[in-house]
This record gives C-alpha cells, structure tokens and sequence, in this order.
C-alpha cells in the first residue's frame, strides 16, 4: 500500500513537473510571439496559433493556478520596447478584450453578465484589423497621441498620427477629450505597398495590420503620410452622456469619422444576427475586420462589471475565421492555361481558411517566386482576403533550417515538353504549341466556364473525360457532341436525363451573346471587360474578324498587345474556319446590344431568393440588357424587387415600403 502511494505521489510530482515546463513553454512562446508581433511587425505564428496556445496557457494556469509564472502574459502583454520614441503614459490603462470564437462562449458571456445585471442592452460594432491609438485633444486641439504599448506606456506618435486624413486636427468643440481608435491600412494602399516593397527587395508585410503598424511607427512622418492610412475612432472618455451607443453619435457630431456599421441590439441573440449578417458582407469592405465586438451599451453597468488585469467585463471580441494562416510549400509544380501561360503553383500543407482547406495556389510567375524569394520547405504566410484565391503572402525566413529548395524556372512544358518562351516585357512564360494537350484541354474548359458560355453540366473533369475519349478535341466537338449521345450514356455515371441536359445546355448555349462568345475564344489578351468592348464596336463576329491592327488599336483601352492578338487570331485559318463553322450551327455571332433595348430604362432592381428556370446572374444580365439597373439593397430608390423561392429579408423590406414585387412569371412577361 506504501509502495503505491509512493508511486502514485511520484507520479503526481511528474505530471506536475510536465506542467509546470508546458506552462514555462507556452509563456515564453506567447511572450517571444508578443514581441515580434507587437515590436518588430513581423510575426511569426499565425493569429490562430497565437490563439491557440493562449488559450492553452489560460486553460493550465485555470486549473493549476499555483503555477502562474510571474511573467504571465495572460496577466499582461510583457513586451519591452527599446524605442526611438518617448512614452505616454495612459491615464486609463488601454486593456486587450476577451475572446470569443463559438456562439456557446458568447451565451457563456451572456450569462455572466446576466448574474449582475437584470436588463441591459448591447452595442455592437465590426472589429477593425488594426492597431490601437489613444487620442488626446485639449481645447479642441489634437495634441498627443499614442500606441497602446504594453497597456499603460504607449509610444508617442502624435506627427505620425496627425498625417492621417480622416482624423480631426481641430474638433468643432473647444473641449478635452481622450479618443480611442483603431489606425488600419486599406485592403487596397496594402497590395500597393507590399508591390512596391517586392519591386524594392524591401520585406514584405504579412497583413494590412502590420503595415498599418509598421507605419504608424516610423520616424519620418512623411513616409507615414505616403502609406495612406485611416482612423475608426470607436471610444471616448469624459463624455456627457452614459451611453456607449450616445457617445457614439456625439463622436461623429464632433467630426471623428466612425465605422458607419454600428448596431443597438436588445440582447445576444440578436448580436449574433449581426455578426452572421456580418460574416459574409464584410469581405465587401474596403478594410479588413477580424470579428464583432460586443460592448454593454450603459456606461454605469460597465463600471459595475468591471475590469480584469487584462481586459473589461463589460464587452467581448467575436472573432471570425481567420483569413491567413501559416504553412508549408511542399512543393512548386507547374501547370499551362488555354493561353499556354506556365504558372507555378504551390502545392501547401492542407490548412484551413476562412472556412476552405486550401491545398494549393498559384504562384502566378517566376518573377513574383523569385522576389518573394519563395522556396520548396518554407513557411509561409497565405492569405484570402475576400473572395480571391489566396496568396502566398511571404515565407518567414525565420523558420529556414537550410533544407529549402531554391526556385527554379523550368525549360520545357510539363505536359508536351515543347521549349518555353518568355516575351521580353511579360513576367509570364509560354509553350507556344498549339497542340499541347494542356493548353487544348484548358481552352475546352474555360469556352464552357461560368464566364465564357456558361454549359452547365460540363465542368472541368467531364470535359477530360471527353477529351480522353477523343470526342471533346477541338471547340467544334461542342456542337457535334450529339452525334455521341449514346455513347455518352454507355459512360459510368451518365444517365439519359444528365446527357440530354448537357446536350440541351451547349444548343442553349448558342444563344449567348457575343461579348461572352468572344470571350470564350480564349483569345490571348482578350479578357471579359476587353471581349464587351469588342462586341460593342463591331456588333458581329464578321466586322470583328476583318478589322485590323489600327482600328483596332483605335478603340479606348485597346492597347497594342490586345490588337495585334486579335488580329493574329482572326488571321489564322483554322480561326477563320471555327468562325464558319459556327455560323453553320447557327451560334449567335451578333451583338445584341444592351442599350437597343430600353424597356426598363431607368428603374432599378433587387433580386432575392433562388428561381426555377434562371440563376440570378442570368436574371440580372437580362435586366441589365433591357437598360435596368440591379442592386444590392431595397431603398426608396427600388422600383421592383423580383422574387424567387425563399426570399431573404429584402422581401420584407420590399413590403414594408410597397415596392412593387414581381416572381419569376412576371418578370418573364415583363421582359417578353
Ligand atoms: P484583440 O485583437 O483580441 O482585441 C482588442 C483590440 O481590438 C483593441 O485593442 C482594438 O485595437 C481592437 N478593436 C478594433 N475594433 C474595435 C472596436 N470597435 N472596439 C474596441 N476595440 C476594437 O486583442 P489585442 O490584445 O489587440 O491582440 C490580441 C490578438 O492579436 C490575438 O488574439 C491575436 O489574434 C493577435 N496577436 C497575434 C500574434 C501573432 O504572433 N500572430 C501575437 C500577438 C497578438
């Protein structure tokens, strides 16, 4: 019995001595993760790795809490600064927030609020992906501003803070006042930067946030004024009234330029309505937001809750997916587009993002590789801001260890093995063979593509599978498909009814309009916007194939290296004869020009739930063809809203203000 006491105490010792180092491990991490994050802007863990191990390290330090290092920094952000600035202290400390990154952690909030206060109400507002800055006016004047630091000492940026635009020099009350704020870097003015940074050999910034903050701090004002960066202020001290949501309005009053997307809510529940009805809309914005926060709207109720060391009780931050991670290019491959373009791709340890697993993306070309300087073994900052594919931002030279594989450009197509050319003034590489299987399976691909003719049914691995069976080899085999009906059906998987629609979908295709036609032609250079222009000036597919190089290049945003693509295509014979070909099939090859029709000249439309016989983007570009105008939103300014089946809240605001409402049969006899 005493020896297993004394094993069982023994063990007790080893689990705790385990503790204790994971517990030193985590702080130094987090510490080590604080200073580069907060002191150099050069990260090195992902927001959600940083996330990850705080929480690890709150959870330990909860159960075991005689284990709390001094150094803590869930007690606080231990960065020291050795810099070039002079201090500020806070008046009052400028705290961090909790966090919360599920709906239960929010209810959780929720009901510790609940146990102090019986009725209250929350405000809402979009967490900007910035740096905070305290700003402090006397007599209406801005006189000092600073970093957050460590909490209380913030650095002394008043010059730098004073080239920002949108913030007020001179408030339109001679009063004194502290503002807090969040100084953020457009989606925009950071590509810029960073494509300047690359072109210069200069490092890149990971995000918008670290070159905010990089910018912020810097010792000459004037390269703060050139890098374009904007204040939301979402915080005042010393204001008249006891309510965040007031005190809000009286900011925007006294000339602060707020986020305009601030919300009273009643309670949680609908404070999760705003952050789901944020979710998506935010990837619109022209800044980056990183989640909600929700703030106890009276001033006395958050007095009464209080403060940790860390942060207040009175609000949480939701935050959203992240939108970049960390990981690891495990290899650079190269594949050939319908243009013969060579991109490199990365092939990347699968990580989540903004809710996708991304395994791989392009790396456009060997100039952007060699200037990020982008290696097989590194990792890697990616990135999907809003809709676009991600990028691979930079690697982080920090973690090499010396077994990265330098880029190399490759000599020959993957596929055919052709020698590649580069042009002299493109970053892009190209095989120049026509018949590359490649270039003709992608040119397949993209005529059929959602952009081009739009053939349902007929995605990228279908057409291969045709291809393969050699009934798919050249555009033309579009509208001869027919002939192959039943053989189709004998495939694994094709069914009648899935073949005959395929088949239905190319005849329908024909009658598509003729900007999307030449667009599908997958002519070099001739992108959509460039293939409208076209249609526009031409109306026919034959006034197009007989202009040549200068009245071409005549027509505004046609440059030199578009006219001189177009006319080499329509020279070429084989071109010449697929025109031809397609007259024959009677393919639409006239431009049917969208200001002829007027009939909904002048009023606008909104377009809400899902249709039986069209997509949305169909029904708009049929609005759009007829003179008409589509929005977003239902205002005073909408003149119909059409209807489909499960409609969102756009329907109710369309009753609410007696708009006129039309389902799919009345916009059809509308529109005939
Ligand atoms: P936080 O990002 O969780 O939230 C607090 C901050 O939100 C405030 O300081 C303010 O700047 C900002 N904010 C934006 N809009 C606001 C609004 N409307 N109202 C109030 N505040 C608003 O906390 P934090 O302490 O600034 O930073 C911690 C976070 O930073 C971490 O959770 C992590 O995501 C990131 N971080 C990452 C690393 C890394 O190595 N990647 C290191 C340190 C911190």
């Amino acid at each position: 019995m005493q020896n297993f006491l004394k094993m069982k105490n023994s063990s007790i010792i080893k689990q705790g001595d385990e503790m204790e180092k994971r517990i030193k491990q985590l702080v130094e991490i987090i510490n080590q993760a604080n200073h580069d994050y907060y002191i150099l802007e050069n990260p090195a863990l992902s927001d959600k790795q940083y996330d990850d191990y705080l929480h690890e390290l709150i959870e330990l330090e909860k159960k075991h809490p005689n284990l709390v290092q001094q150094n803590s920094p869930t007690k606080k952000i231990n960065v020291t600064t050795t810099t070039p600035f002079s201090k500020i202290n806070h008046q009052t400390p400028m705290l961090s927030l909790s966090n919360a990154f599920n709906q239960e952690q929010l209810f959780e909030f929720d009901q510790r609020i609940k146990k102090q206060l019986s009725k209250y109400e929350y405000v809402c507002e979009l967490k900007i992906d910035g740096l905070a800055v305290s700003i402090e006016y006397q007599n209406g004047q801005l006189k000092k501003a600073a970093t957050r630091g460590d909490g209380y000492i913030g650095e002394d940026i008043t010059n730098n803070i004073k080239t920002i635009q949108s913030l007020p020099k001179k408030l339109n009350k001679k009063i004194n006042l502290i503002v807090r704020g969040e100084v953020f870097m457009s989606k925009q003015s950071f590509e810029k930067l960073n494509q300047y940074r690359q072109k210069n050999n200069q490092p890149l910034f990971a995000n918008p946030r670290n070159a905010a903050s990089g910018s912020v701090r810097q010792l000459n004002a004037d390269i703060t004024k050139e890098r374009n960066l904007d204040c939301f202020i979402y915080h005042a001290e010393n204001t008249p009234y006891d309510s965040h949501f007031k005190n809000l309005n009286y900011l925007k009053e006294l000339g602060f330029n707020l986020n305009p997307n601030y919300e009273k809510v009643k309670n949680i529940e609908k404070a999760i309505t705003y952050i789901q009805k944020w979710e998506t809309k935010r990837k619109e914005l022209s800044y980056e937001t990183d989640g909600v926060v929700i703030k106890i709207d009276n001033l006395n109720q958050q007095q009464e809750l209080g403060v940790t060391a860390k942060s207040p009780k009175w609000a949480i931050a939701y935050k959203y997916e992240p939108i970049e991670e960390i990981t690891k290019i495990l290899d650079i491959i190269f594949t050939v587009g319908r243009t013969g373009q060579i991109t490199p791709n990365a092939v990347l340890e699968p990580v989540k993002i903004d809710g996708s697993l991304v395994s791989r993306t392009t790396l456009h070309n060997e100039k952007n590789v060699l200037e990020k300087d982008l290696r097989i073994g590194d990792y890697v900052f990616v990135r999907k801001a809003g809709d676009v594919i991600p990028e691979v931002v930079k690697p982080i030279i920090e973690k090499r260890d010396g077994t990265e594989k330098k880029f190399k450009m490759i000599k020959n197509c993957p596929i055919c093995q052709s020698k590649i050319h580069k042009e002299e003034t493109a970053a892009a590489h190209y095989c120049l063979n026509q018949q590359c299987e490649a270039r003709i399976q992608e040119s397949l691909i993209h005529f059929a593509s959602r952009g081009a003719l739009n053939i349902e049914g007929l995605g990228e691995k279908i057409i291969e599978v045709f291809y393969n069976e050699g009934w798919l080899k050249k555009i033309n085999d579009f509208y001869t498909l027919k002939e192959k009906r039943d053989q189709i059906i004998g495939l694994n998987g094709f069914g009648e009814k899935r073949v005959d629609n395929i088949l239905q979908n190319i005849e329908n295709s024909k009658q598509k309009n003729l900007d999307r036609l030449i667009f599908a032609l997958g002519i070099k250079h001739v992108g959509s916007k460039n293939a409208q222009i076209l249609a526009n000036e031409f109306q026919t597919i034959d006034n197009l194939k007989n202009a040549n190089f200068e009245t071409l290049v005549a027509i505004p945003h046609i440059g030199e290296k578009i006219a001189k693509s177009v006319e080499n295509y329509f020279q070429d014979p084989k071109n010449q004869k697929l025109i031809e070909f397609l007259k024959k099939e009677a393919v639409n090859l006239i431009y049917q020009n969208k200001t002829t029709n007027q009939k909904f000249a002048n009023q606008t439309f909104v377009i809400t739930g899902t249709f039986s016989n069209y997509k949305r983007e169909e029904i708009q570009e049929k609005i759009t063809a007829s003179g008409g105008k589509v929005t977003n939103k239902v205002t005073s300014k909408t003149d119909v809203l059409i209807c489909g089946e499960n409609p969102g809240s756009k329907l109710k605001d369309a009753q609410n203000q007696a708009i006129p409402i039309w389902d799919e049969k009345n916009l059809e006899k509308n529109l005939n």
